[in-house]
Protein backbone atom coordinates (compact mmCIF):
# COMPACT_ATOMS: atom_id res chain seq x y z
CA UNK A 1 0.00 0.00 0.00
CA UNK A 2 1.08 3.12 -0.93
CA UNK A 3 1.55 5.89 1.98
CA UNK A 4 0.67 9.28 1.09
CA UNK A 5 3.30 12.01 1.57
CA UNK A 6 3.15 14.17 4.75
CA UNK A 7 3.27 18.06 4.39
CA UNK A 8 4.66 19.99 7.84
CA UNK A 9 4.75 23.51 7.50
CA UNK A 10 7.21 25.50 9.80
CA UNK A 11 5.76 29.13 10.45
CA UNK A 12 6.84 31.59 12.31
CA UNK A 13 4.76 34.37 14.84
CA UNK A 14 6.02 37.64 16.65
CA UNK A 15 9.42 38.59 15.66
CA UNK A 16 11.98 37.51 12.72
CA UNK A 17 15.54 35.32 13.69
CA UNK A 18 13.50 33.20 15.91
CA UNK A 19 15.25 30.04 14.16
CA UNK A 20 12.55 28.14 11.80
CA UNK A 21 15.53 26.99 10.06
CA UNK A 22 16.99 25.45 12.94
CA UNK A 23 14.28 23.84 13.96
CA UNK A 24 12.72 22.74 10.63
CA UNK A 25 16.62 20.95 10.59
CA UNK A 26 16.34 19.43 14.29
CA UNK A 27 12.43 17.85 13.28
CA UNK A 28 13.60 16.80 10.04
CA UNK A 29 17.07 14.99 11.76
CA UNK A 30 14.77 13.13 14.70
CA UNK A 31 12.50 11.57 11.97
CA UNK A 32 15.53 10.63 9.58
CA UNK A 33 16.82 8.96 13.10
CA UNK A 34 13.75 7.13 13.47
CA UNK A 35 14.38 5.96 9.74
CA UNK A 36 11.60 8.31 7.92
CA UNK A 37 12.66 10.28 4.26
CA UNK A 38 12.45 13.86 4.95
CA UNK A 39 13.14 16.57 2.86
CA UNK A 40 13.07 20.07 3.75
CA UNK A 41 11.89 23.61 1.58
CA UNK A 42 12.13 27.04 2.37
CA UNK A 43 9.69 29.34 0.51
CA UNK A 44 11.03 32.85 0.58
CA UNK A 45 8.86 35.88 0.43
CA UNK A 46 10.69 38.18 -1.10
CA UNK A 47 10.26 39.57 -5.22
CA UNK A 48 14.22 38.28 -6.23
CA UNK A 49 13.93 35.30 -8.06
CA UNK A 50 16.99 34.21 -6.05
CA UNK A 51 19.16 35.27 -3.11
CA UNK A 52 21.96 35.36 -5.54
CA UNK A 53 21.79 38.77 -6.35
CA UNK A 54 22.01 40.31 -3.00
CA UNK A 55 24.48 41.22 -0.93
CA UNK A 56 25.32 39.19 1.62
CA UNK A 57 24.90 41.89 4.29
CA UNK A 58 21.23 41.83 2.96
CA UNK A 59 20.86 38.38 3.65
CA UNK A 60 24.01 36.28 4.66
CA UNK A 61 25.66 34.03 2.89
CA UNK A 62 24.06 32.54 -0.59
CA UNK A 63 23.93 28.98 -0.58
CA UNK A 64 24.87 26.74 -3.65
CA UNK A 65 23.46 23.40 -3.78
CA UNK A 66 25.02 20.58 -6.45
CA UNK A 67 22.49 21.49 -9.37
CA UNK A 68 23.73 25.21 -9.34
CA UNK A 69 20.61 26.50 -7.33
CA UNK A 70 21.24 30.28 -5.71
CA UNK A 71 19.60 29.42 -2.22
CA UNK A 72 19.12 30.62 1.31
CA UNK A 73 21.83 30.01 3.89
CA UNK A 74 18.45 28.09 5.83
CA UNK A 75 19.42 24.97 3.08
CA UNK A 76 22.94 24.91 4.08
CA UNK A 77 21.35 23.79 8.13
CA UNK A 78 19.40 21.55 6.59
CA UNK A 79 22.32 19.38 4.36
CA UNK A 80 24.70 19.73 7.82
CA UNK A 81 21.78 18.61 9.73
CA UNK A 82 20.59 15.83 7.25
CA UNK A 83 23.57 14.78 5.27
CA UNK A 84 21.49 15.13 1.96
CA UNK A 85 22.08 17.15 -0.68
CA UNK A 86 18.85 19.50 -1.48
CA UNK A 87 18.18 21.04 -4.75
CA UNK A 88 16.96 23.94 -6.81
CA UNK A 89 12.97 22.94 -5.59
CA UNK A 90 13.95 23.14 -1.91
CA UNK A 91 14.26 26.87 -1.95
CA UNK A 92 11.48 28.73 -3.55
CA UNK A 93 10.77 33.01 -3.50
CA UNK A 94 8.17 34.97 -4.76
CA UNK A 95 10.19 36.12 -7.45
CA UNK A 96 10.25 32.93 -8.71
CA UNK A 97 6.51 32.35 -8.36
CA UNK A 98 5.12 35.02 -10.13
CA UNK A 99 8.10 34.61 -12.98
CA UNK A 100 6.64 31.41 -13.56
CA UNK A 101 2.75 32.57 -13.89
CA UNK A 102 3.82 35.67 -15.73
CA UNK A 103 5.38 33.27 -18.28
CA UNK A 104 2.18 30.86 -18.18
CA UNK A 105 0.44 34.07 -18.86
CA UNK A 106 2.60 35.70 -21.69
CA UNK A 107 2.38 32.04 -23.67
CA UNK A 108 -1.49 32.33 -22.95
CA UNK A 109 -1.82 29.01 -20.96
CA UNK A 110 -4.33 30.53 -18.79
CA UNK A 111 -6.99 30.94 -22.00
CA UNK A 112 -8.05 34.32 -21.22
CA UNK A 113 -8.72 34.11 -17.49
CA UNK A 114 -7.77 37.33 -15.11
CA UNK A 115 -4.62 36.22 -13.63
CA UNK A 116 -4.59 36.57 -9.67
CA UNK A 117 -3.44 36.28 -6.82
CA UNK A 118 -5.76 33.50 -5.74
CA UNK A 119 -6.14 31.23 -7.16
CA UNK A 120 -3.17 31.59 -9.24
CA UNK A 121 -0.25 32.61 -7.23
CA UNK A 122 -1.44 30.26 -4.56
CA UNK A 123 -1.67 27.38 -6.67
CA UNK A 124 1.87 27.82 -8.29
CA UNK A 125 2.89 27.99 -4.16
CA UNK A 126 1.18 24.86 -4.15
CA UNK A 127 2.43 23.27 -6.60
CA UNK A 128 6.25 23.83 -5.79
CA UNK A 129 5.38 22.24 -2.11
CA UNK A 130 4.04 19.07 -3.61
CA UNK A 131 6.65 19.26 -6.32
CA UNK A 132 9.21 17.52 -3.60
CA UNK A 133 6.32 14.91 -1.99
CA UNK A 134 5.28 13.84 -5.81
CA UNK A 135 9.19 12.94 -6.53
CA UNK A 136 8.05 9.33 -4.40
CA UNK A 137 11.08 10.25 -2.53
CA UNK A 138 10.07 11.38 0.54
CA UNK A 139 7.49 10.32 3.62
CA UNK A 140 7.67 13.47 4.71
CA UNK A 141 8.00 17.17 2.84
CA UNK A 142 8.92 19.69 5.41
CA UNK A 143 8.19 23.36 4.20
CA UNK A 144 9.59 26.80 6.20
CA UNK A 145 7.61 29.70 5.48
CA UNK A 146 9.78 32.41 5.63
CA UNK A 147 9.17 36.03 7.02
CA UNK A 148 6.32 36.28 9.93
CA UNK A 149 2.96 35.72 10.16
CA UNK A 150 1.28 39.42 9.43
CA UNK A 151 3.73 40.42 7.09
CA UNK A 152 1.67 41.59 4.13
CA UNK A 153 4.02 39.73 1.86
CA UNK A 154 3.91 36.18 3.35
CA UNK A 155 0.12 35.96 2.98
CA UNK A 156 -0.40 34.20 -0.06
CA UNK A 157 1.72 31.61 1.94
CA UNK A 158 -0.48 31.02 4.42
CA UNK A 159 -2.92 30.95 1.71
CA UNK A 160 -1.45 28.21 0.51
CA UNK A 161 -1.44 26.40 3.75
CA UNK A 162 -4.39 27.04 4.44
CA UNK A 163 -5.90 25.34 1.41
CA UNK A 164 -3.52 22.15 1.74
CA UNK A 165 -4.77 21.70 5.02
CA UNK A 166 -7.93 21.66 3.96
CA UNK A 167 -7.41 19.94 0.74
CA UNK A 168 -4.80 17.31 2.27
CA UNK A 169 -6.57 17.25 5.77
CA UNK A 170 -4.48 14.54 8.40
CA UNK A 171 -1.66 14.69 5.65
CA UNK A 172 -0.83 18.27 6.91
CA UNK A 173 0.17 19.54 9.96
CA UNK A 174 1.08 23.21 11.22
CA UNK A 175 3.99 24.08 13.62
CA UNK A 176 4.16 27.49 14.31
CA UNK A 177 7.32 29.09 16.07
CA UNK A 178 6.79 32.04 18.48
CA UNK A 179 8.47 33.84 21.13
CA UNK A 180 7.77 33.46 25.23
CA UNK A 181 9.32 36.72 26.69
CA UNK A 182 11.16 37.13 29.96
CA UNK A 183 10.14 40.80 31.85
CA UNK A 184 13.06 40.94 34.32
CA UNK A 185 11.10 43.90 35.87
CA UNK A 186 7.93 41.61 36.92
CA UNK A 187 9.93 38.41 36.59
CA UNK A 188 7.92 37.00 34.53
CA UNK A 189 7.47 34.98 31.24
CA UNK A 190 5.00 36.98 28.71
CA UNK A 191 2.55 34.49 26.66
CA UNK A 192 0.24 37.47 24.68
CA UNK A 193 2.42 37.84 22.11
CA UNK A 194 1.91 34.33 21.72
CA UNK A 195 -1.60 34.40 21.91
CA UNK A 196 -2.14 37.49 19.83
CA UNK A 197 0.02 35.57 16.72
CA UNK A 198 -1.99 32.92 16.64
CA UNK A 199 -4.83 34.37 16.50
CA UNK A 200 -3.38 36.41 13.54
CA UNK A 201 -2.62 33.07 12.06
CA UNK A 202 -6.60 32.21 13.21
CA UNK A 203 -7.74 35.01 10.94
CA UNK A 204 -6.38 33.83 8.14
CA UNK A 205 -7.96 30.32 8.52
CA UNK A 206 -5.35 28.09 9.95
CA UNK A 207 -5.12 26.67 12.69
CA UNK A 208 -1.52 25.64 14.10
CA UNK A 209 -1.20 22.20 15.47
CA UNK A 210 2.03 22.64 17.55
CA UNK A 211 3.23 25.29 19.18
CA UNK A 212 7.06 25.77 19.41
CA UNK A 213 7.63 28.67 21.94
CA UNK A 214 11.59 30.34 22.32
CA UNK A 215 12.17 31.42 25.64
CA UNK A 216 15.33 31.68 27.81
CA UNK A 217 13.59 29.84 30.55
CA UNK A 218 12.43 26.83 31.80
CA UNK A 219 7.87 26.70 30.68
CA UNK A 220 6.36 25.79 33.62
CA UNK A 221 2.96 22.86 33.13
CA UNK A 222 1.07 26.03 34.17
CA UNK A 223 2.36 28.07 31.73
CA UNK A 224 1.83 25.59 28.79
CA UNK A 225 -1.93 24.65 30.17
CA UNK A 226 -2.27 28.35 29.74
CA UNK A 227 -0.93 28.47 26.57
CA UNK A 228 -2.55 25.46 25.52
CA UNK A 229 -6.03 26.81 26.18
CA UNK A 230 -5.86 30.14 24.57
CA UNK A 231 -4.03 28.78 21.53
CA UNK A 232 -6.88 25.73 21.03
CA UNK A 233 -3.37 23.27 20.91
CA UNK A 234 -3.23 20.18 23.34
CA UNK A 235 -1.02 20.74 26.24
CA UNK A 236 1.50 18.52 25.35
CA UNK A 237 1.97 20.19 21.23
CA UNK A 238 3.50 23.47 23.54
CA UNK A 239 6.88 22.35 22.93
CA UNK A 240 9.62 24.70 25.15
CA UNK A 241 12.63 25.54 22.83
CA UNK A 242 15.34 27.28 24.96
CA UNK A 243 18.50 29.08 23.94
CA UNK A 244 21.08 26.93 22.82
CA UNK A 245 25.06 27.11 23.48
CA UNK A 246 25.09 24.98 19.73
CA UNK A 247 22.46 24.98 17.05
CA UNK A 248 23.69 21.21 16.89
CA UNK A 249 22.00 20.83 20.87
CA UNK A 250 18.64 22.00 19.48
CA UNK A 251 17.71 18.32 18.14
CA UNK A 252 18.11 17.17 21.40
CA UNK A 253 16.68 19.37 22.92
CA UNK A 254 13.64 19.01 20.33
CA UNK A 255 13.66 15.10 21.45
CA UNK A 256 13.89 15.57 25.31
CA UNK A 257 10.49 18.08 24.57
CA UNK A 258 8.74 15.30 22.33
CA UNK A 259 8.41 17.37 19.44
CA UNK A 260 8.80 14.42 16.88
CA UNK A 261 6.23 12.19 18.48
CA UNK A 262 3.73 14.83 19.09
CA UNK A 263 4.49 15.39 15.24
CA UNK A 264 4.15 11.87 14.66
CA UNK A 265 1.31 10.80 16.40
CA UNK A 266 -0.84 14.00 14.91
CA UNK A 267 0.62 12.73 11.26
CA UNK A 268 -0.77 9.06 12.21
CA UNK A 269 2.87 7.92 11.55
CA UNK A 270 4.15 4.99 13.70
CA UNK A 271 6.48 5.28 16.64
CA UNK A 272 7.90 2.10 16.62
CA UNK A 273 11.83 2.91 16.03
CA UNK A 274 13.88 4.22 18.60
CA UNK A 275 16.00 7.59 17.31
CA UNK A 276 19.48 6.45 16.81
CA UNK A 277 21.16 9.78 18.00
CA UNK A 278 24.48 8.41 19.22
CA UNK A 279 26.46 9.79 16.55
CA UNK A 280 25.21 13.38 16.63
CA UNK A 281 25.73 12.98 20.78
CA UNK A 282 29.03 12.00 20.50
CA UNK A 283 29.76 15.01 18.12
CA UNK A 284 28.51 17.39 20.76
CA UNK A 285 30.18 15.79 23.49
CA UNK A 286 33.82 16.31 21.55
CA UNK A 287 32.19 19.91 20.89
CA UNK A 288 31.73 20.91 24.23
CA UNK A 289 34.63 18.82 25.80
CA UNK A 290 37.38 19.42 23.67
CA UNK A 291 40.67 20.06 26.04
CA UNK A 292 42.86 21.55 23.05
CA UNK A 293 42.17 24.96 21.13
CA UNK A 294 43.18 26.76 18.63
CA UNK A 295 42.93 30.54 16.69
CA UNK A 296 42.50 30.58 13.21
CA UNK A 297 42.20 33.92 10.93
CA UNK A 298 39.35 34.65 8.65
CA UNK A 299 39.80 37.35 6.62
CA UNK A 300 37.01 38.78 4.66
CA UNK A 301 35.02 42.06 4.25
CA UNK A 302 32.02 41.05 5.04
CA UNK A 303 33.00 40.17 8.79
CA UNK A 304 30.40 42.87 9.73
CA UNK A 305 27.74 40.24 9.25
CA UNK A 306 29.14 36.86 10.40
CA UNK A 307 26.10 34.98 8.57
CA UNK A 308 27.98 36.11 5.23
CA UNK A 309 30.35 33.48 6.30
CA UNK A 310 27.65 31.11 7.36
CA UNK A 311 28.88 27.64 5.84
CA UNK A 312 32.35 28.08 6.47
CA UNK A 313 32.03 29.10 10.14
CA UNK A 314 29.98 25.72 10.47
CA UNK A 315 32.78 23.63 8.70
CA UNK A 316 35.23 24.85 11.13
CA UNK A 317 33.19 23.53 13.55
CA UNK A 318 32.80 20.24 11.91
CA UNK A 319 36.32 20.15 11.38
CA UNK A 320 37.27 21.33 14.82
CA UNK A 321 35.40 18.13 15.77
CA UNK A 322 36.89 15.84 13.89
CA UNK A 323 40.53 17.32 15.16
CA UNK A 324 38.84 17.10 18.96
CA UNK A 325 39.99 20.74 18.76
CA UNK A 326 37.76 24.20 19.27
CA UNK A 327 38.39 26.58 16.67
CA UNK A 328 37.99 30.29 17.69
CA UNK A 329 37.88 31.97 14.38
CA UNK A 330 39.23 36.07 14.80
CA UNK A 331 37.35 37.81 11.92
CA UNK A 332 39.41 40.03 10.59
CA UNK A 333 38.11 43.07 8.20
CA UNK A 334 40.29 42.87 4.98
CA UNK A 335 39.81 46.93 4.29
CA UNK A 336 42.24 47.04 7.96
CA UNK A 337 44.75 45.22 6.91
CA UNK A 338 47.91 46.96 4.84
CA UNK A 339 51.57 45.19 4.55
CA UNK A 340 52.89 47.55 7.60
CA UNK A 341 50.21 46.02 10.06
CA UNK A 342 50.02 42.95 8.49
CA UNK A 343 52.44 41.14 11.20
CA UNK A 344 50.88 42.81 14.15
CA UNK A 345 46.85 41.76 12.99
CA UNK A 346 47.94 38.19 12.33
CA UNK A 347 50.47 37.84 14.59
CA UNK A 348 49.66 34.14 17.11
CA UNK A 349 46.62 32.98 14.22
CA UNK A 350 47.53 29.24 13.54
CA UNK A 351 45.76 29.31 10.33
CA UNK A 352 44.82 31.67 7.80
CA UNK A 353 41.84 31.36 5.74
CA UNK A 354 41.06 34.15 2.86
CA UNK A 355 37.39 34.17 1.91
CA UNK A 356 35.41 34.64 -0.89
CA UNK A 357 33.95 37.37 -1.71
CA UNK A 358 33.18 40.04 -5.15
CA UNK A 359 34.71 43.34 -6.13
CA UNK A 360 37.80 45.78 -5.37
CA UNK A 361 37.12 46.42 -1.49
CA UNK A 362 39.57 44.78 0.72
CA UNK A 363 41.86 43.11 -1.55
CA UNK A 364 44.91 44.77 -0.82
CA UNK A 365 44.46 43.39 2.96
CA UNK A 366 44.00 39.61 1.34
CA UNK A 367 46.74 39.85 -0.77
CA UNK A 368 49.02 41.19 2.37
CA UNK A 369 47.60 38.23 4.37
CA UNK A 370 48.78 36.23 2.18
CA UNK A 371 52.14 37.36 1.50
CA UNK A 372 52.44 36.57 5.64
CA UNK A 373 50.76 33.69 5.75
CA UNK A 374 53.00 32.21 2.44
CA UNK A 375 56.46 34.07 3.70
CA UNK A 376 55.66 33.05 7.76
CA UNK A 377 55.36 29.37 6.55
CA UNK A 378 51.60 29.87 8.20
CA UNK A 379 48.93 27.50 7.26
CA UNK A 380 46.85 28.91 4.76
CA UNK A 381 43.26 28.12 3.15
CA UNK A 382 41.97 30.48 -0.04
CA UNK A 383 38.29 29.87 -0.96
CA UNK A 384 37.28 31.51 -4.20
CA UNK A 385 38.13 34.77 -4.20
CA UNK A 386 40.61 33.88 -2.07
CA UNK A 387 42.58 31.48 -4.35
CA UNK A 388 42.58 34.26 -6.60
CA UNK A 389 44.45 36.28 -4.16
CA UNK A 390 46.60 34.31 -3.52
CA UNK A 391 47.51 32.92 -7.50
CA UNK A 392 48.10 37.06 -7.56
CA UNK A 393 50.07 37.43 -4.42
CA UNK A 394 52.17 34.43 -5.61
CA UNK A 395 52.50 36.54 -9.52
CA UNK A 396 53.63 39.81 -7.73
CA UNK A 397 55.81 38.72 -4.80
CA UNK A 398 57.56 35.74 -6.45
CA UNK A 399 57.37 36.18 -10.27
CA UNK A 400 58.40 39.52 -10.09
CA UNK A 401 55.00 40.62 -11.88
CA UNK A 402 54.73 43.38 -10.28
CA UNK A 403 50.81 44.25 -11.71
CA UNK A 404 49.85 40.74 -11.79
CA UNK A 405 46.12 41.76 -11.34
CA UNK A 406 42.80 39.55 -11.63
CA UNK A 407 40.40 41.44 -14.44
CA UNK A 408 37.54 41.92 -11.93
CA UNK A 409 39.72 44.37 -9.90
CA UNK A 410 41.93 45.88 -13.08
CA UNK A 411 40.20 45.33 -16.49
CA UNK A 412 43.61 46.84 -17.81
CA UNK A 413 46.28 44.87 -15.65
CA UNK A 414 49.46 44.06 -18.07
CA UNK A 415 49.46 40.54 -16.18
CA UNK A 416 45.67 39.60 -16.03
CA UNK A 417 46.54 36.42 -14.07
CA UNK A 418 42.90 35.87 -13.35
CA UNK A 419 40.56 36.35 -16.17
CA UNK A 420 36.83 36.35 -17.16
CA UNK A 421 35.74 32.45 -18.10
CA UNK A 422 35.29 32.43 -22.05
CA UNK A 423 32.04 31.51 -20.99
CA UNK A 424 31.26 34.56 -19.43
CA UNK A 425 32.10 36.72 -21.79
CA UNK A 426 28.98 37.05 -23.91
CA UNK A 427 27.10 37.32 -20.56
CA UNK A 428 25.21 40.72 -19.24
CA UNK A 429 22.30 39.58 -17.25
CA UNK A 430 23.71 39.23 -13.29
CA UNK A 431 21.36 36.85 -11.74
CA UNK A 432 22.25 32.93 -11.94
CA UNK A 433 24.46 33.25 -14.64
CA UNK A 434 27.76 32.47 -12.87
CA UNK A 435 29.71 28.99 -13.16
CA UNK A 436 27.45 27.44 -10.75
CA UNK A 437 27.00 24.16 -9.10
CA UNK A 438 28.98 20.93 -8.96
CA UNK A 439 31.86 19.97 -11.38
CA UNK A 440 34.65 17.71 -11.54
CA UNK A 441 37.65 17.92 -10.46
CA UNK A 442 40.81 15.68 -11.04
CA UNK A 443 43.39 15.43 -8.73
CA UNK A 444 47.52 15.32 -9.07
CA UNK A 445 48.44 11.92 -7.34
CA UNK A 446 51.82 14.28 -5.43
CA UNK A 447 49.34 16.85 -4.08
CA UNK A 448 48.07 17.25 -0.87
CA UNK A 449 44.14 17.53 -2.26
CA UNK A 450 44.87 13.70 -3.14
CA UNK A 451 46.66 12.73 -0.06
CA UNK A 452 43.62 14.65 1.44
CA UNK A 453 40.72 13.59 -0.51
CA UNK A 454 42.39 9.55 -1.10
CA UNK A 455 40.33 10.14 -4.38
CA UNK A 456 41.11 11.05 -8.27
CA UNK A 457 38.47 12.58 -8.94
CA UNK A 458 36.35 14.81 -6.60
CA UNK A 459 33.18 17.17 -7.33
CA UNK A 460 33.02 20.54 -5.53
CA UNK A 461 30.17 23.08 -5.96
CA UNK A 462 31.36 26.57 -7.85
CA UNK A 463 30.14 30.36 -7.58
CA UNK A 464 32.15 32.30 -9.81
CA UNK A 465 32.85 34.54 -13.20
CA UNK A 466 36.87 34.55 -13.23
CA UNK A 467 39.19 31.80 -13.30
CA UNK A 468 43.15 31.50 -12.71
CA UNK A 469 44.54 32.12 -16.70
CA UNK A 470 45.97 29.27 -18.09
CA UNK A 471 48.94 31.36 -20.33
CA UNK A 472 50.53 31.91 -17.17
CA UNK A 473 50.53 27.86 -15.81
CA UNK A 474 53.86 27.12 -17.19
CA UNK A 475 55.77 30.05 -15.04
CA UNK A 476 53.44 29.27 -11.76
CA UNK A 477 54.68 25.65 -11.89
CA UNK A 478 57.92 26.43 -12.48
CA UNK A 479 57.82 28.89 -9.67
CA UNK A 480 56.74 26.87 -7.39
CA UNK A 481 52.72 27.00 -7.04
CA UNK A 482 51.21 23.84 -8.58
CA UNK A 483 47.93 23.74 -10.11
CA UNK A 484 46.99 20.39 -8.52
CA UNK A 485 43.09 20.23 -9.52
CA UNK A 486 41.69 20.50 -12.64
CA UNK A 487 38.41 20.04 -14.48
CA UNK A 488 38.71 17.55 -16.81
CA UNK A 489 36.10 19.22 -19.42
CA UNK A 490 37.75 22.50 -19.86
CA UNK A 491 41.07 22.58 -18.28
CA UNK A 492 40.26 24.81 -15.41
CA UNK A 493 42.34 25.22 -12.55
CA UNK A 494 40.53 24.42 -9.62
CA UNK A 495 43.27 24.01 -6.94
CA UNK A 496 46.54 25.45 -6.33
CA UNK A 497 49.08 24.44 -4.02
CA UNK A 498 52.55 26.34 -3.11
CA UNK A 499 54.98 23.01 -2.40
CA UNK A 500 57.72 24.64 0.02
CA UNK A 501 54.84 25.22 2.66
CA UNK A 502 53.66 23.31 5.75
CA UNK A 503 49.68 24.03 3.71
CA UNK A 504 49.03 26.21 1.38
CA UNK A 505 46.12 25.40 -0.68
CA UNK A 506 43.97 27.98 -2.94
CA UNK A 507 40.63 26.06 -4.20
CA UNK A 508 38.65 27.91 -6.89
CA UNK A 509 35.48 25.64 -5.71
CA UNK A 510 33.45 26.38 -2.39
CA UNK A 511 34.14 23.55 -0.11
CA UNK A 512 32.15 24.92 2.81
CA UNK A 513 28.91 24.22 1.43
CA UNK A 514 29.34 20.44 1.42
CA UNK A 515 30.85 19.67 4.75
CA UNK A 516 28.12 18.50 7.02
CA UNK A 517 27.84 16.88 10.93
CA UNK A 518 28.14 13.68 9.66
CA UNK A 519 30.90 14.20 6.49
CA UNK A 520 33.24 16.66 7.81
CA UNK A 521 34.83 18.20 4.72
CA UNK A 522 38.47 17.04 4.49
CA UNK A 523 39.89 19.78 3.38
CA UNK A 524 38.65 21.52 6.59
CA UNK A 525 39.52 18.40 8.56
CA UNK A 526 43.08 18.87 6.95
CA UNK A 527 43.85 22.56 7.14
CA UNK A 528 42.62 22.73 10.67
CA UNK A 529 44.83 19.17 11.41
CA UNK A 530 47.69 21.34 10.17
CA UNK A 531 47.00 24.20 12.09
CA UNK A 532 46.85 22.19 15.13
CA UNK A 533 50.38 20.88 14.63
CA UNK A 534 51.73 24.07 13.69
CA UNK A 535 50.50 24.82 17.57
CA UNK A 536 52.27 22.06 18.62
CA UNK A 537 55.59 22.96 16.81
CA UNK A 538 55.17 26.39 18.34
CA UNK A 539 55.23 25.00 21.86
CA UNK A 540 58.32 22.43 21.77
N1 LIG B 1 34.65 37.36 -7.63
C1 LIG B 1 35.29 36.13 -7.99
C2 LIG B 1 34.71 35.52 -9.26
O1 LIG B 1 33.62 35.84 -9.62
C3 LIG B 1 35.22 35.12 -6.84
C4 LIG B 1 33.84 34.69 -6.51
C5 LIG B 1 33.72 34.03 -5.15
O2 LIG B 1 34.59 34.18 -4.30
N2 LIG B 1 32.63 33.32 -4.93
O3 LIG B 1 35.33 34.70 -9.88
Amino acid sequence: MSVSTKYIFVTGGVTSSLGKGIISASLAKLLQARGYSVTIQKLDPYINVDPGTLNPYEHGECYVTDDGAETDLDLGHYERFLNVPTSQANNVTTGRIYKTVIEKERRGDYLGKTVQVIPHITDEIKHRIRLLGNTGQYQVVITEIGGTVGDIESTPYIEAVRQLKWELSKDVLVIHLTLVPYLSASGELKTKPTQHSVKMMLEYGVQPDVLVCRTEHELSGDLRRKVALFCNVDSSAVIEARDAKSIYQVPLLMQKEKLDLVVLNKLGLAVDKVPDMSRWEKFLDTLYNSKNEIRIGLVGKYIELKDSYKSIAEAFIHAGVSNECKVHIEWIHSEGITDENVKSQLKGLKGILVAPGFGHRGIEGKIAAIKYAREEKVPFFGICLGMQCAVIEFGRNVLGMKDAHSTEMDASTKHPVIDLLEAQKKITNKGGTMRLGAYPCNLAEDSRAFEIYGRHTIYERHRHRYEFNNEYLADYERGGMAATGINPEGGLVEIVEVKDHPWFVGVQFHPEYKSTVDNPHPLFVGFVKACVEAGVKEKV
